[in-house]
């Protein structure tokens, strides 16, 4: 497993954000990433996310992805 996918600190309730939001660890979506969304937190190895909670990968990506403010 990744660095990155270690949930064991998340609530349940917390976790299910992750699924609702259908956060995965590497994007499928082109252009779109965690590292260009403007809810992201970088940081090593693993950045955080203002609405999911828990290890974020860069390459990563969730249905509430938004465009960095310019
Ligand atoms: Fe990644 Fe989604 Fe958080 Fe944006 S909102 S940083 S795409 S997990």
């Amino acid at each position: 497993a990744s660095a990155c996918a270690d949930l064991s600190g998340l609530t349940p309730a917390d976790i299910k954000v992750r699924e609702q939001l259908a956060y995965v660890e590497a994007s499928k979506v082109e252009g779109k990433n965690c590292a260009n969304c403007g809810l992201f937190k970088a940081a090593k190895p693993c950045g955080s996310c203002t609405v999911i909670k828990g290890p974020i990968a860069e390459k990563g990506y969730c249905t509430a992805w938004a465009p960095k403010a310019a």
